[in-house]
């Protein structure tokens, strides 16, 4: 594997990486100052043309990295299909396509799919239809599509394997080869990841030319998130519930993840939170998708300020501005523990992950405190604080809506926070939180306070001169 590839500077800022204006302008739009380590040394080759295999640690900010080549070289005209992004879940697929519409906004008239499980193929065929230039998806059903025929890839020009190392543990290595088999063999070969096993050696020796081989500061993969305050609490089993309950009401988290081992602990505790008068809900695999989705919507745009979830439920959803992260249970698996933390600290941001543990999981710890080199601060929940001041429930701030049109009827969060601000609408745009666009619904997040009246002003009046339907999410 070469290692050849080396930028004349250490450039420290998006303008050195030679990146065109309109790039430029959109960082700028989005407040992305400064590219991470690993967006620094991996854009050059790309753009350059290069194969890539990329290794940094979870929220090190590699879509950005992967994206941006791409959407530099996308021709626009006579909308072909130049790059597939392969991700292993559909969270995923979902973050990385809103990724890349969101930093290809200057781009007029850029198409991008997402295919992906948890609707049926057959819908998926308008979007693709008069032609697509990016893909984001799942292998097995961009698979599906390409053997259907309703997706052409010979006109392919990049491929990415997002979390390359995620989807050989799933198990798509056969589908994988299936649609290496099919794509040009001219094309560009990216794999990033935030570990690198031996499978992905092999991979990348399988399918890569010449590859770059890029990876950031060699211990960031183990050093889960250094920006990340570890501590554990020494409890009995019988304690842990007191023990999260004050956790949650001295902490106030704004937005925290309570991680379980299994689905039953994740849905009781949300359950007793929210009686206690938090604002919690469960994430765990035993959920319908379309209610995976509605908690995490609600999750992001903070109208529910607690998740309570499992690891495989969890896998793959990316929250900007976690501040804690708590195992009620501990991981069986030390990766696990550092999956879990590295969610909590991203880009730069601090955060916090308290464990629970008992006596006799120890050892887990210390397995914990090997794999990291780190060490877990030993603290005792003080007694005396949550008795002496009497702290309010953490309660959400927004309340979110649901508005039954989507990017499918052409829905686009102008629409939305126009029709709630303008004036009909009468908000003011500081009380309206995250839009989120989906094929054929939305949400958007509006401030408590003037829930009554959002709701009350777009089902009277219309968005774009139609009526649509809104709702509250409970
Ligand atoms: P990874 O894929 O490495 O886990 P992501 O691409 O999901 O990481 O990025 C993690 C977070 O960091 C995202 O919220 C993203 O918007 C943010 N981010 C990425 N690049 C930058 C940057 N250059 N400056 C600030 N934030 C960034
Ligand atoms: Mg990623």
């Amino acid at each position: 594997m070469s290692t050849d590839f080396k930028p004349t500077a250490s450039p420290s800022n998006f303008a050195d990486l030679k990146l065109s204006s309109e790039t430029l302008n959109v960082l700028k739009e989005l407040s992305y100052h400064q590219p991470t380590p690993i967006q620094k040394q991996s854009i050059p080759p790309l753009l350059a043309g290069r194969d890539v295999v990329g290794e940094a640690r979870t929220g090190s900010g590699k879509t950005l990295a992967f994206t941006l080549p791409i959407l530099e070289k996308i021709r626009l005209s006579g909308r072909q299909l130049q790059a597939l992004v392969l991700c292993p879940t559909r969270e995923l697929s979902t973050q990385v396509a809103r990724e890349i519409r969101k930093l290809g906004r200057r781009l007029p008239g850029l198409q991008v799919a997402m295919l992906s499980g948890g609707q049926p193929a057959r819908s998926q065929l308008p979007s693709l239809e008069n032609g697509v230039h990016i893909v984001v998806g799942t292998p097995g059903r961009v698979l599906d599509h390409m053997r259907r025929g309703s997706l052409n890839v010979r006109t392919l020009r990049c491929i990415v394997l997002d979390e390359a190392d995620r989807m050989l543990d799933m198990g798509f290595e056969d589908q994988m080869d299936e649609i290496f088999a099919a794509i040009p063999t001219n094309r560009q070969t990216v794999f990033f990841s935030a570990t690198f096993p031996p499978t992905i050696a092999a991979m990348s020796k399988a399918r890569q030319q010449n590859p770059v081989r890029i990876r950031v500061a060699d211990e960031a993969q183990v050093e889960a998130a250094p920006q990340v305050k570890q501590e554990l609490v020494e409890i009995a089993p019988g304690r842990k519930w007191q023990a999260l309950q004050k956790i949650l009401r001295v902490e106030q988290p704004q937005s925290a993840i309570v991680f379980c081992n299994q689905k039953i602990t994740a849905a009781e505790i949300a359950e007793n939170l929210r009686s206690d008068g938090l604002s919690a809900d469960a994430l765990h695999g035993d959920l319908m998708q379309a209610d995976r989705d509605r908690v995490l919507a609600k999750f992001r745009n903070q109208s529910i300020r607690i998740l309570v979830a499992t690891d495989v439920a969890a896998r793959g959803i990316d929250v900007a501005d976690l501040d804690l992260v708590v195992n009620f249970d501990l991981p069986l698996k030390p990766e696990t523990y550092v999956h879990r933390i590295g969610r909590t600290g991203r880009a730069g941001k601090s955060g916090r992950a308290i464990s629970l543990v008992q006596s006799q999981e120890m050892h887990k710890v210390e397995a914990i405190e090997g794999l990291t080199g780190q060490r877990v601060a030993r603290i005792k929940l003080d007694q005396s604080e949550a008795k002496a001041v009497v702290v309010p429930a953490a309660q959400a701030s927004m309340v979110t809506l649901y508005i039954s049109g989507g990017r499918k009827t052409k829905m686009r969060p102008g629409d939305i926070l126009g029709a709630l601000t303008g004036e009909s609408g009468g908000l003011s745009g500081n009380s309206v939180g995250k839009i989120e666009i989906h094929d054929f619904f939305s949400y958007v997040a509006v401030d408590k306070s003037v829930a009554e009246m959002a709701l009350e002003s777009l089902r009277q009046g219309t968005i774009k001169g139609r009526k649509f339907m809104v709702e509250v999410v409970r």
